[in-house]
């Protein structure tokens, strides 16, 4: 296994109190497999990747779990006795670029504006290999070739780039060094649909030459559903349900899961209207009793409130936290009346 993510719970302290930003959650990568990580925003999607990576604000505690890469525990070497992670652990640093990689999200904001996106790939390049600029720039254009943007452009700085180069740039750039995963943070929002689909076919193509793993982080299911073997919907902080892709969308055994797919049209499937989940994604700081989607759940009973939703294996294979979870997939669950 290549990332075996364990009971990770993340809290970050601001002024109006503790936000339980991801709560015990536990999944598996294996090498060159997909993992769509989606939910709403503010769910925790991110702040997993980033405690994958330790890329946390200071502001944040690991209060509890282990993330396994390759075997071996990554993440409590770092953590100090309050929780927080050490500035500059020497393991991740050697991990980070070389065998896990991020893409961030919002490419433009992620290079540096006053130096060349040349620069700054060959600045990720040298600090983890003993090559000679020569040698760095020739990767530089291996890179771009593979990405499909021109070599002339490598001087270029980053307001020169359009949207859609310069996150083909962002991956260029997470590939220096052929990492075994990378994690991707929304890498085509704010990208029209034919240059999404056609920055996630060459992250695809990628991916499989290298058979490298990816985590891409969305809240756009539509992005994963064509390109994801595996998928993980997150709801405040926990992972509703996770499973095969296949197995997650044919039969569904959470009701949050099912809620964020109505939402999205399925051109091959019927014709359905398209549903939106009523109200808001709730507080972190103080989140709901029980099942936190309780509040927005069209089935929620009165367990929901008073007791936290065991995590259920499904005879379909995927996990779901939910009280229901059988019930909804053998179709006998019936929503609420309010
Ligand atoms: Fe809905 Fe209850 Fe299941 Fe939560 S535990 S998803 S509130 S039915």
């Amino acid at each position: 296994m290549l990332l075996d993510v364990k009971n990770l719970t993340v809290n970050f302290t601001i002024k109006d109190g503790m936000v339980h930003a991801v709560e015990n959650v536990s999944l598996q990568l294996d090498e060159g497999e997909t993992l769509g990580l989606v939910g709403e925003s503010g769910c925790g999607k991110t702040t997993l990747g980033y405690a994958i990576t330790q890329l946390l604000p200071d502001n944040a505690r690991i209060i509890g779990g282990k993330v396994m890469f390759k075997g071996k525990d990554i993440l409590t070497p770092s953590i100090k006795k309050n929780g927080s992670l050490e500035g500059y652990q020497a393991e991740i640093r050697s991990l980070r670029w070389n065998e896990i990689s991020m893409i961030f999200q919002g490419a433009m904001n992620a290079f540096n504006p006053v130096y060349t996106i040349g620069d700054q790939i060959d600045e990720a390049i040298r600090i983890h290999k003993d090559v000679t600029k020569e040698e760095s720039l020739e990767r530089i254009k291996e890179l771009y070739d593979l990405v499909g943007i021109p070599s002339d452009r490598i001087n270029n700085y980053p307001h020169e780039y359009s949207g859609g180069m310069r996150q083909r740039a962002m991956i260029a750039m997470a590939l220096v060094h052929n990492p075994s995963l990378i994690i991707a943070d929304e890498p085509t929002t704010a990208l029209d649909v034919i240059m999404q689909r056609r920055i996630l076919s060459e992250m695809n193509k990628i991916q499989k030459k290298f058979d490298t793993a990816m985590v891409i982080i969305t809240h756009d299911v539509s992005v994963v559903a064509n390109t994801a073997d595996k998928i993980a919907v997150m709801y405040a902080g926990m992972i509703m349900e996770q499973g095969k892709i296949g197995d997650v969308f044919k039969r569904t055994s959470n009701p949050y899961t099912e809620a964020l797919f109505a939402g999205f049209p399925n051109l091959r499937g019927e014709r359905k209207e398209l549903m939106s989940i009523p109200g808001d994604p709730p507080s972190l700081v103080n989140p709901p009793s029980g099942c936190h989607f309780h509040p927005r759940c069209r089935y929620a009973k009165s367990i929901c409130q008073e007791q936290d939703p065991p995590i259920q294996q499904m005879e379909t294979g995927q996990l779901s936290q939910c009280h229901f979870a059988k019930e909804l997939q053998a179709g006998t669950l019936r929503r609420e009346v309010r």
